[in-house]
Parts: C-alpha cells; sequence; structure tokens
C-alpha cells in the first residue's frame, strides 16, 4: 500500500524534528518517518558520561527552551534524550518508527519513499538522518593484522577497560574527551594520538562563543566580505571540566600520529612501538546518504551540491543537519532550527506555486 502526504522527513532527531516543528508552523501535511524504536536520535547512543559543550540556553530547538537538568550547567545526552521525546510530544509531532527508508526515487512527478514498512507518495522529502550511523575509520597499514579496533559510537565507559593498553585517535572534541574519560578510571595504559598537537579552546569558551562564530562566518560570506574562519579559527577542543581536569593533570598528552598497526598495537614511522589491546577512532562521520542514491545527486567528498538546504539538482529534496554545507553551526540543536525553517518556507512554496 502507498501512503500519499505532502513532506515526508526522514529522520526524527533534533534535525527531523525541527523540520517538524517549522512544516507544522506552515500548515504542512507531513509525516516523519525514523529508524529507531524510540526517541532521541543519535543522543540515544553515546558514551555514558557525555555532556553537552553548551548550556541549556544554547541548546533548544525552535518554540521551547531545553529545561535546565538539575546540579549541571552541561546537560547530559540523557537529557537531552528526554527533551527531545517531549518535544514530540508536546507539538504533537507525527513519527512513525520504527519506519526505516531504503529508497528515495522519482515517480511520475512525485518522490517514492520506500521504507521497511510501506511506500509513500511525496511532493517533497527532507532527509534529516544525520550520521552517527556512518561513522569514519580511515585506511591504514597494518589494519588486515590489527587487533581490537572501535569508533566513537563504539564506546560507552571506562570500566570496559580495566587492565587494557588504549589508543585513542584523534584531537577533536571526541578524542579529547574519550581519552580525558579513559584517565577517570584505573589501571588503564592510554596512548591519545593526533595528526597535529591538540588546539584547546581557551577555558570560558563554549558551545555560545562556537555558535556565535560560525554565524559570524556565515554573515561574512553571505555579505561576500573576508572569511572569518569560524569555529576552526579558535580551536578545536572545548575545554570542558573533564578535559580540563585530565589536561591540568598531566594526563591528556598527545603523541603524534602513528604510521602503521600492528598485530600488537601501532608503530610510528620511527621505528617506536606501543603495545594496543584496543584502538579507538575518534575521527568523525560522514553524512548517512545511501537512501537518496536511486536520485544520483552525489558530487565530491560524498556531499551534495545544496542551495541553502535544497538540492541544486532535485528542488524537491532538502537536506538538514548534516554539517555546514546544510547550514552554519545545522549539526547542533541551537543551529538545526533556522536551515529547518528555511527548508520549510521553501517547500510550502513549492507546494503552493510548484517552484521554490
Ligand atoms: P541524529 O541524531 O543522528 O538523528 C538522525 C535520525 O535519523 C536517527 O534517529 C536515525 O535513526 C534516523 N535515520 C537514519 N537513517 C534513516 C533512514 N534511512 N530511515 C529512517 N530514519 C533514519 N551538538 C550540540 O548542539 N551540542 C553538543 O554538545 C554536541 N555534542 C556532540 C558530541 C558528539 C560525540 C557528537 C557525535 C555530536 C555532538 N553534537 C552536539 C552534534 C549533534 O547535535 C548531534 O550529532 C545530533 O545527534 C545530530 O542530530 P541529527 O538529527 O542531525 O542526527
Amino acid at each position: 500500500m502507498t501512503h500519499t502526504v505532502d513532506v515526508v522527513v526522514i529522520g526524527g532527531g533534533q534535525a527531523g524534528l525541527a523540520a517538524g516543528y517549522h512544516l507544522r508552523r506552515q500548515g504542512v501535511d507531513f509525516v516523519i518517518l525514523d529508524a529507531q524504536s524510540t526517541p532521541g536520535g543519535a543522543w540515544q547512543h553515546t558514551w555514558d558520561s557525555l555532556h553537552l559543550f553548551s548550556p541549556v540556553a544554547f541548546s533548544s530547538l525552535p518554540g521551547w527552551l531545553m529545561p535546565t537538568q538539575s546540579g549541571e550547567e552541561y546537560p547530559d545526552a540523557g537529557h537531552v534524550v528526554e527533551y527531545l521525546s517531549q518535544y514530540e510530544q508536546r507539538y504533537q509531532l507525527p513519527v512513525q518508527r520504527p519506519v526505516r527508508v531504503r529508497a528515495v526515487s522519482r515517480d511520475s512527478g512525485r518522490l517514492r519513499v520506500k521504507t521497511d514498512s510501506g511506500t509513500w507518495s511525496a511532493q517533497a522529502v527532507v532527509s534529516a538522518t544525520g550520521t552517527w550511523w556512518r561513522p569514519f575509520l580511515p585506511a591504514v597499514p597494518g589494519q588486515e593484522v590489527s587487533g581490537r579496533q572501535l569508533h566513537t559510537v563504539n564506546y560507552r565507559r571506562p570500566t570496559d577497560f580495566t587492565g587494557h593498553r588504549v589508543v585513542v585517535v584523534g584531537g577533536g572534541n571526541s578524542g579529547a574527551q574519550v581519552a580525558a574519560d579513559l584517565t577517570t578510571h584505573p589501571g588503564i595504559d592510554l596512548t591519545w594520538a593526533t595528526q597535529r598537537p591538540p588546539r584547546f579552546l581557551a577555558d570560558d569558551i563554549d558551545g555560545r562563543a562556537l555558535f556565535d562564530a560560525a554565524t559570524a562566518r556565515r554573515r561574512a560570506l553571505d555579505a561576500g566580505t573576508s572569511d572569518t574562519g569560524g569555529v576552526a579559527s579558535l580551536g578545536d577542543i572545548v575545554a570542558l571540566a573533564p578535559v580540563r581536569e585530565a589536561r591540568d593533570a598531566g594526563l591528556l598528552k598527545a603523541s603524534p600520529m602513528f604510521s602503521r598497526l600492528t598485530a600488537d598495537g601501532v608503530e610510528w614511522a620511527d621505528g617506536w612501538r606501543a603495545d594496543a589491546d584496543a584502538v579507538i577512532w575518534c575521527i568523525g562521520f560522514r553524512p548517512v546518504l545511501s537512501h537518496l542514491a536511486p536520485l544520483g545527486l552525489r558530487a565530491s567528498r560524498g556531499h551534495i551540491p545544496t542551495v541553502g538546504t535544497r538540492a541544486v539538482d532535485e528542488p524537491r529534496l532538502h537536506l538538514l543537519g548534516y554539517g555546514d554545507w546544510t547550514g552554519p553551526a545545522s549539526a547542533t540543536l541551537i543551529g538545526a532550527g533556522r536551515p529547518a525553517r528555511d527548508a520549510s518556507r521553501e517547500i510550502s512554496m513549492l507546494l503552493a506555486n510548484g517552484t521554490p
């Protein structure tokens, strides 16, 4: 059976919910299809001790400020899951789950959304599937012989590594936070390997300043003035309390990047070796876009060329929340709202006039 609807939003994480909020305001008939069994998107799967890098006022979706979490200036992931669950209910967003979208294709002037539980026919589609389900692992010499390799998505808690020698790779926030987390538990022999020396942001800078920097960069680029450098100009690692404490205690010392994996660990170009029971790669993600393959839109670096959030070669498709290429800071809680609003307005015009 085929369901007919004006708009299908794929993904019920924060970006999909922000889209739902604005589509509702535009009076559009839509459905949100989410592969997870429960609300919260990727926040349900992060490591136990993860806290946001911004206070609630800078971590909220459109319409409703995230409530404060008692005793915490920076809420934890569980609090975000609770907020997103309540957000869905508060705005009665029509989320169907678990429904996994397999393929989006063109069909008689509409878009056909094929899922593991039925097919939807829509005039427009918003893809908001995030990046969590496409962790990036590099091709490194020695991979075929090496021992246990994990990604950020597999890391939960330091006690899983009691008595182990662990190499954490990555000089960004995830790498620093996972490495710091491991220092909180005795009996773990930690090596932290980074491509370049870690760049900590000043201790008083958190997500507020990052959002301001991203916005200033977007304004400068829009106005045609010089690139401010955005968030990257400030540094790579937000010095959250646990990171600061580990760094100041001398426990977060970075080694340069090793050049190959061995059967027992890792080896640097100069022949120096470190034994490891596990290597945890914290080096980022790629956008989850395979369901859009039948549309034939992929271009360089796996991104789909966009104007704002709209796919250049398929004006009925909008992409939300994948990174700066789909809106400045769009892959953050506070940054998801604006591109979602712009996308919803364009979709509303498309539905009314037949053109975006
Ligand atoms: P997701 O939360 O991944 O949601 C996507 C949803 O789409 C999921 O429910 C998924 O199951 C579903 N989906 C995927 N494919 C399909 C399909 N084919 N069919 C149907 N459904 C599908 N941001 C902040 O603002 N503050 C922070 O402090 C912060 N810390 C972060 C820390 C880490 C370690 C990471 C990785 C990210 C952090 N972020 C932070 C960034 C960002 O806010 C989160 O990554 C957020 O989860 C992205 O939301 P999303 O809705 O785009 O994607």
